[in-house]
């Protein structure tokens, strides 16, 4: 016990030159082997190595089958001191880390790391409601089902993710869609405080009048600046929303296409409301289905948002009234299903374009009918511009800083296929069609280059789709507070800010 508080404190201590001196000339093998024994005894028991019962679930703990890698150890921190000892520890071995939040993104490497050490953040796992009913601070190893079950015991909601089970950290540091941000604005707008453990090691808060550069930088930033222990969100006075689930066949789909541009067009502030909006392709049955999937806060059933909707005749349709936290358990994404890519581009709403852009889509899948376990969609993520508008107007702003005078609409492949044989034919083929599309949206004047990094593909950079003058403060902001470059040398993976 002595000798891991020594080597706590010591830890702790260890200087910055010393971490800088490490990084970079230390081997992966080398470094990850120095991490896993010091945190191994430092960390009593929160360790586990390949040889472990747990290492193999752990290990599978991802959504992407992709995203399986073979880490030399995983730590496990109960509570953010423990995070801190952790990174003083990497920092002093100068070992290769990645950190994994509820583990969907599905960037590999982005949460997980071969032969490296992954920090898993699923300890974390605190809820706690503050005395007003206003806010709710909730731990890195949380998902949005465990913190709108929460919040329900007090008639609370918050803005957060659409499904079940994605992870609070990671959908919480790129932006965050949810379905109110019409009225709410994006999940990162509604964060008032976050607990940091920096590359360092130090602990910091960000909110508006601490470290207010890094509480910016924040929200939007990703995994560029420290880690998160803790996010404090506010809440919303929601106990019920309304909800619709409308199937459509292939004959309407233009319809489908034109109330989804008009819903995406629809300024409207007084009620919290949104959808998700996807279409499939059997390449075997040759049957498309487009789904929406609509909230809107409130009781009024059906819900009036999706009026232009259900005016179009449905294969299926299902209204009703429930509790936030009984809709986000019927919405499961279960983990390891299949191997996943996503790739976007980003346009003003216009039906002739997003009807040709799914024609031109669906023809393409079917040169891809041969690969194993194909299941291709194309899914539509709403920005209206009254969301943008609360991103201007939350107080501080954020990195995307997208002007709040036109709406937009993200146009998004994801698919899923079996094999990894697929996985260079399958990167190939999206980009090709979304370059191909990109450019005539460019020309007909439709294109946005802004790019989400929740629906973008490994491939993609949406730092370039930032205002430059955001990205050059958001340098200045890591360089300020990761001087000796943590979580860009040593935390290298997922959607890392230029370091040149
Ligand atoms: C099925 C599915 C549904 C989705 N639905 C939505 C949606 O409704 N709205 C939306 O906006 N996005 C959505 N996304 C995208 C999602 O937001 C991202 O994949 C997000 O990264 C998931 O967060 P996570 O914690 O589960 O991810 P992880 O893979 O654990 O983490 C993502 C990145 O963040 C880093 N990170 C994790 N925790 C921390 C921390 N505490 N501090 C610093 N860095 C950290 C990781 O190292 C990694 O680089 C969805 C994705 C999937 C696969």
């Amino acid at each position: 016990m002595l000798y891991r508080n020594l080597l706590t404190v010591a830890l702790q201590g260890a200087s910055l030159t010393n971490a800088v001196a490490t990084m970079g000339r230390t081997t992966l093998e080398e470094g990850a082997a120095c991490a896993c024994e010091q945190l191994a005894v430092t960390l009593d028991g929160a360790v586990i190595l390949p040889d472990s019962a747990d290492y193999e679930r752990e290990s599978l703990n991802f959504w992407d089958i992709r995203a399986v890698l073979e880490p030399k150890c995983i730590v496990f921190p109960e509570d953010p001191s423990q995070v801190s000892t952790a990174v003083s520890v990497l920092t002093s071995c100068g070992a290769q880390f990645a950190i994994r939040g509820g583990g969907h993104m599905n960037f590999p490497g982005s949460n997980n790391i071969d032969g490296g050490v992954l920090l898993a953040l699923n300890h974390l796992k605190d809820i706690h409601v503050a005395a007003d009913n206003k806010t709710v601070d909730v731990g890195p190893g949380t998902t949005w089902a465990d913190v709108y079950g929460a919040l329900d015991a007090y008639d609370l909601y918050c803005i957060g993710g659409r499904l079940k089970n994605i992870g609070v950290p990671g959908l919480s540091l790129i932006g965050g869609f949810h379905y109110l941000i019409n009225k709410y604005g994006m999940v990162m707008d509604n964060i008032v405080n976050y607990d940091v453990v920096l590359g360092n090691g130090t602990q910091v808060i960000a909110n508006s009048t601490s470290n207010p550069d890094l509480f910016w930088a924040l929200k939007g930033g990703a995994n560029n600046l420290g880690i998160v222990t803790k996010f404090t969100l506010k809440t919303f006075p929601i106990p019920q929303i309304s909800t619709t689930i409308q199937v459509f066949n292939e004959s309407v789909i233009k319809d489908f296409i034109a109330a989804t541009v008009d819903m995406a067009n629809y300024r409207n502030l007084d009620v919290g409301a949104g959808p998700i909006i996807t279409i499939t392709y059997n390449t075997t049955t040759r049957e498309v289905d487009a789904v929406l999937r609509g909230v809107q806060e409130g009781n009024e059933s059906p819900p009036s948002s999706f009026r232009n909707f259900s005016a179009i005749p449905s294969v299926v349709t299902q209204n009703a009234v429930m509790r936030p936290i009984e809709w986000h358990n019927s919405l499961d994404s279960p983990f390891q299903m299949f191997r996943v890519q996503f790739a976007q581009k980003t346009m003003e709403p216009d039906t002739e374009q997003l009807f040709r852009i799914y024609q031109l889509w669906k023809k393409s899948v079917d040169g891809l009918s041969d690969v194993e376990g194909l299941i291709p969609t194309l899914v539509l993520n709403l920005l209206p511009a009254s969301a943008l508008t609360v991103g201007k107007t939350n107080g501080v702003g954020n990195v995307w800083g997208l002007n709040d005078d036109q709406s937009l609409i993200i146009w998004q492949f994801s698919t899923g296929w079996d094999k990894a044989a697929s996985d260079l034919r399958m990167t190939n083929w999206a980009k090709n069609l979304l370059d191909f599309l990109h450019a005539e949206n460019q020309v007909k004047g439709l294109a946005s280059e802004f790019l989400y990094m929740g629906d973008s593909g490994e491939f993609q950079d949406p730092f370039l789709g930032y205002p430059k003058e955001n990205v050059a403060r958001l340098r200045a902001v890591r360089e300020q507070y990761d001087p000796s470059g943590t979580f860009s040398v040593l935390n290298w993976g997922g959607f890392k800010l230029p370091s040149v």
